[in-house]
């Protein structure tokens, strides 16, 4: 039997993820009074910020930010204007419909007519033997979770790009050596992190080679390492491995119901944040295969929330041309 949904108990809309996609939405939506539920997350509320340290590029902060603050910032900016802010996962949606459904972790279920999927991206995985076994004894994907544990050990960190060299230039403060490995001579990093990396006198760079192994017995000791030249192997001796290559959309809980791009993220209408459902909004890292900024996320969630905005506002004004339709004309 379906159920019985009352008009009170349809929310405007939901925003699942609670990085700055999701928070910005939050803002945006509850100044718009469409009173935002936002789950923020059982676990992980803040998104990726979360796991770094200074962020010297977002705008406003002069001096810089630490991560966990600017996402407390922008929630407290989000509660400030009245959004309901859940630590929940939604653990299922259904998106088709006027009515949108989404299964909390707890149970519950709520309605909405309109849905912002601000779900961001998931810490890639090398996808090697020891990797998983290891993980959390020496295998690590934060360097400011876990760097405080490997004081003056020899570690490696793995990747090319600004991540990796955030984490190894993080992690320099507590290791007595961190190695760069790059599966190829160049970096993919921003000039101002590879030159920072280059000249920090703890990193080494091993390029041109990839980690095929994560070796120890209870905990890290040794990597099996090939050259992507010519394919010869060697050892590392390292008791840490920070492996940082990158992120994947995290669109496990609604990739059946909506397209995506070749790229793996969710598809959305030229520069407008609408996906293939209407009703259904897009904003962050999940559709952003290539700018990837905090500042970005937080502009594509300002994007989802207009077009949440403009999508109820035409969805009233269509029911009430109905609704007078259907009604005796007066005489
Ligand atoms: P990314 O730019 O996609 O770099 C991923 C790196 O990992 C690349 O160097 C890639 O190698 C390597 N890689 C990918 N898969 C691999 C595999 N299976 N084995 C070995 N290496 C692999 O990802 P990111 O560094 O996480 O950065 C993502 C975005 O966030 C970027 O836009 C970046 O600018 C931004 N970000 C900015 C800052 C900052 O400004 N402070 C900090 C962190 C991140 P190839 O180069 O060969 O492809």
């Amino acid at each position: 039997m379906t159920e019985q949904i009352l008009p009170d108990q349809v929310h405007d809309v939901v925003i699942i993820g609670s990085g700055p996609a999701g928070y910005t939405a939050a803002v945006y939506t509850a100044r718009a009074n469409l009173s935002p539920v936002v789950l923020a997350g059982s676990v992980t509320a803040g998104g990726e910020l979360m796991n770094t340290t200074e962020v010297e590029n977002f705008p406003g902060f002069p001096e810089g930010i630490q991560g966990p603050d600017l996402m407390m910032n922008m929630e407290a900016q989000a509660r400030r204007f009245g959004a309901d802010i859940r630590h929940e996962d939604a653990t299922e949606v259904k998106l088709e419909g006027t009515v949108k459904e989404i299964t909390l972790g707890s149970g519950g279920v709520l309605h909405a007519r309109s849905v912002i999927l601000a779900t961001g991206s998931a810490y890639r995985e090398l996808g090697v033997p020891g990797e998983k076994e290891l993980s959390g004894h020496g295998v690590s994907w934060c360097a400011t979770c876990d760097g405080f544990f490997f004081r003056e050990q020899v570690i490696a960190v793995v990747g090319g790009g600004d991540s990796a060299m955030e984490e190894a230039l993080f992690l320099t403060k507590f290791a007595s050596k961190v190695y760069v490995i790059h599966r190829r001579d160049q970096l993919r990093a921003s000039q101002i992190m590879a030159d920072r990396a280059k000249a920090n006198e703890k990193i080494e760079f091993i390029w041109n080679s990839e980690v095929t192994e994560v070796r120890g017995e209870g905990q890290v000791s040794q990597l099996g390492m090939r050259s992507t030249v010519d394919d010869t192997e060697s050892s590392l001796e390292v008791t840490g491995l920070f492996i940082a290559i990158g992120h994947d959309p995290r669109v496990g809980l609604f990739k059946d119901q909506l397209e995506l791009t070749e790229d793996g993220t969710l598809q959305v209408d030229g520069r407008t944040s609408k996906t293939s459902l209407p009703g259904v909004f897009a904003a962050g890292d999940v559709l952003d295969p290539h700018y990837r900024q905090a500042i970005t996320a937080a502009g594509s969630g300002c994007v989802a929330a207009l077009d949440v905005e403009h999508y109820l506002a035409d969805t009233a004004d269509s029911d009430a041309a109905e609704t007078r339709a259907a009604q005796p004309a007066s005489v």
